[in-house]
């Protein structure tokens, strides 16, 4: 239905979409998954045909964007970023002049009708725009996207800035639309590609980092293994100990404890199992350890090591020098903007004196 073929975009001379190719099937509902920055809503600028590619090509429905924008646009409802509303409009004004626009010919009362009871806008028809919250008007954006009944869906982070109830209402609707629509949407959210999309698309800076099935999307980072442990002993020692080891890719201590015993995150070499060898190196250090646990890799995790992979492929392997003194900024910045403050709190990172 929708085939992005080695799409690029520069903004002078940073490109923003950096060699983007994917293919999405009729019915499908397709997550885009990336950090602010990452070139979601360029991408989906230039396949909704409002913005120009410096190359590459857009096909939906065997259309080309560029060849037949008019033909492209009638089979595409979008809600952009920043929904285009009017607010001096009522929502009635405001759905009959899309209508117009659009240039709709479905029976104008039915088709509105219909809409506004899918996406609940029934009881405020008659309100102006302006006078709506937040949830309401983007309930506003949605409508006018799905006028026409366009067999594609693009929602550019249809649900920020909505209260958790209005996510659930929204994210309900998208995977009802994904019945018989083809549907994309971006998102820095992971729990919310994870609870509608059929399929996750991972960018960052411009390009595809991992393009999985929802519930393959762990084999992306499968290879990697990842354990806490609870050892006894000087956490600064220990540490430095796990950071200077060659089967430690990563190693970071929590705020936690667990009576004497300080709890660690470390991650394996790839394709290493690091069990033993830790055991036999901190018994000899006389180090206890007191308990070992494989983690499994949550969504979180998965985009930090494919994002982090991607952001620093020479950095990855360098030095171990440089690897001790490395802050995760990737992380961060996904705890600040993506983890919600229950799960920051659980991820809280111990300052880690003379580490920074
Ligand atoms: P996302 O939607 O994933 O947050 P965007 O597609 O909005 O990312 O932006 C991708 C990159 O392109 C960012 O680095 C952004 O600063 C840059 N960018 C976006 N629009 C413009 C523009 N009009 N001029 C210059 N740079 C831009
Ligand atoms: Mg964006």
């Amino acid at each position: 239905m929708i085939k992005i073929d080695h799409l690029v975009k520069n903004y002078g001379a940073t490109p923003a979409v950096d060699d983007i190719s994917f293919e999405v099937e009729r019915g499908e509902i397709v997550g885009l998954l990336g950090p602010n920055g990452a070139g979601k809503s360029t991408t989906m600028n230039i396949l909704a045909g409002y913005l120009s590619s410096t190359a590459g090509r857009v096909i939906v429905d065997g259309l080309n964007v560029l060849d037949q924008p008019l033909e492209v646009k009638k089979r595409i409802g979008y809600l952009p970023e920043q929904p285009p509303l009017y607010l001096d409009m009522t929502v009635e004004e405001y759905l009959i002049f899309v209508y117009n626009l659009k240039g709709c010919t479905l029976n104008r009362t039915k088709h509105l009708q219909e809409i506004c009871e899918v996406v609940k806008l029934t009881d405020v028809y008659h309100r102006l725009i302006k006078n709506l919250s937040k949830g309401f008007r983007q309930r506003v954006g949605i409508a006018q996207a799905l006028i026409g009944n366009p067999p594609v869906i693009i929602f550019d982070e249809p649900t920020v800035g909505l209260d958790p109830k209005q996510i659930i209402e929204v994210r309900n609707l998208i995977r009802t639309l994904g019945r018989d629509h083809t549907v994309i949407l971006s998102t820095h959210i992971l729990q919310e590609v994870q609870a509608v999309c059929d399929r996750i698309i991972i960018i960052n800076k411009g390009k595809i980092v991992a393009d999985e099935l929802t519930e393959n999307i762990n084999r992306v980072a499968s290879n990697t293994c990842r354990y806490q442990a609870k050892i006894c002993g000087p956490q600064r020692e220990v540490l430095a100990m796990l950071r200077e080891r060659p089967d430690v890719a990563y190693a970071e201590v929590l705020a936690a404890r667990d009576g004497e015993a300080y709890i660690y995150h470390i991650e394996g070499t790839k394709g290493v199992d690091i069990r033993k060898s830790l055991f036999y190196a901190l018994s000899a250090k006389g180090w206890p350890l007191v308990g070992l646990e494989t983690l499994g890799m949550n969504l979180e995790d998965i985009f930090i090591s494919v994002v982090d992979k991607t952001d620093g492929a020479a950095e990855q392997k360098s030095a171990k020098g440089a690897k001790k003194g490395r802050t995760r900024t990737v992380e961060k910045d996904i705890a600040q903007s993506i983890l919600d403050a229950t799960a920051a709190k659980q991820n809280e990172i111990a300052p880690y004196e003379g580490d920074e």
